[in-house]
């Protein structure tokens, strides 16, 4: 239950970030040209995300697959039977409620995305980024991958400095006004694969996949620099930043945020608005946070 919770976000996520409308659907169904074109643009998770579009419901990449050839052949049927084109939301629903009685409940299929996708909330309001919620999902999914691949991935956490008295000086709007202006920041540091989050009241964390140390650091010190040329009235504010990358020994998401914890407190230590590493000999142990 908690995995297809968990599939269904990401789904979610995935279509909050594609251009897929209902429209585009209807022209798939209709021209096998057009199909070719999506196919290429989405591959495999193409008819997975055009069923949750229709019908709110998350399916494997492959039973999606075969559902969509079958939906399609009860399409042309109604319309031979009906004598008019029915549409394919008619053609999902009929097919999966009464032929298949695959849906579990009855199901609006919303005339536009929006709708249904705007009930799921992904995103932090203040800052643009990413719930915590979101990140713990979306951070399990890629060590699972990084465990089975072998592919990079790298951690950030990102702490702002002294952010306490900027509140105690200025007053709380002003500290959030800082707060959503470093999210934009952040998120405008983010490469498209990169995922950008509210990882707590004045802490972010960016999921980078596919980099390594190295990439993160840069990656990690540009973001550092543009937050500390950002210009506050009276004041500016910085950052300090902790990066780990996942590995043999670091293998799980806990692992992975502590080692970038403990290198975001040495950061602290070193006088804040700096970027580190986490040790290798840090990576795996479970730190004591002193703060
Ligand atoms: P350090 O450099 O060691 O990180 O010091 P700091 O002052 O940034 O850290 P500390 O943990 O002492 O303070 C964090 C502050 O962040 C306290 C809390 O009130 C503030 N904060 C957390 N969430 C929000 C928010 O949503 N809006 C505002 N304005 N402040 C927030
Ligand atoms: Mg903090
Ligand atoms: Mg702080």
């Amino acid at each position: 239950m908690e995995k297809e919770n968990n599939q269904q976000l990401i789904d979610i996520i995935d279509l909050k970030d594609s251009s897929l409308s209902l429209d585009d659907i209807a022209l798939i169904a209709n021209d096998d040209e057009v199909r070719k074109r999506y196919e290429n643009k989405y591959g495999s998770h193409l008819y997975a995300k055009i069923l949750l579009l229709l019908t709110h419901e998350s399916y494997g990449q492959d039973e999606a697959k075969s559902l969509w050839k079958k939906i399609m052949c009860h399409l042309n049927d109604l319309n031979h039977k009906l004598g008019r084109n029915v549409g394919i939301s008619v053609a999902t629903l009929d097919y999966l409620s009464n032929i298949r009685n695959k849906l579990s409940t009855p199901v609006i299929i919303e005339e536009d995305k929006s709708i249904f996708v705007s009930k799921t909330t992904t995103k932090d309001e203040l800052t643009g980024l990413y719930l915590k919620t979101v990140f713990d999902v979306v951070l399990k999914q890629h060590i699972e991958e990084t465990n089975r691949d072998n592919t990079p991935l790298s951690l950030l956490i990102i702490d702002i400095d002294d952010f306490k008295s900027i509140n105690d000086t200025y007053g709380h709007l002003t500290g959030d006004h800082v707060l959503s202006n470093i999210g934009l920041s952040i998120s405008d540091c983010a490469r498209k694969m990169d995922f950008p989050a509210r990882y707590g009241g004045e802490e972010f964390a960016v999921i980078m996949p596919g980099a390594d140390t190295a990439q993160a650091f840069k990656a990690a010190e540009r973001i550092r620099k543009i937050i500390s040329q950002l210009k506050f009235i009276e004041f500016n504010v910085t950052v300090s930043i902790g990066v780990s990358q996942a590995n043999r020994k670091v293998d799980t998401p806990d692992k992975l945020i502590h080692a970038a914890d403990t290198a975001l407190y040495e950061a602290k230590n070193k006088g804040k608005n700096c970027v580190v590493i986490a040790e290798q000999h840090n990576n795996g142990e479970i730190p004591v946070r002193h703060s």
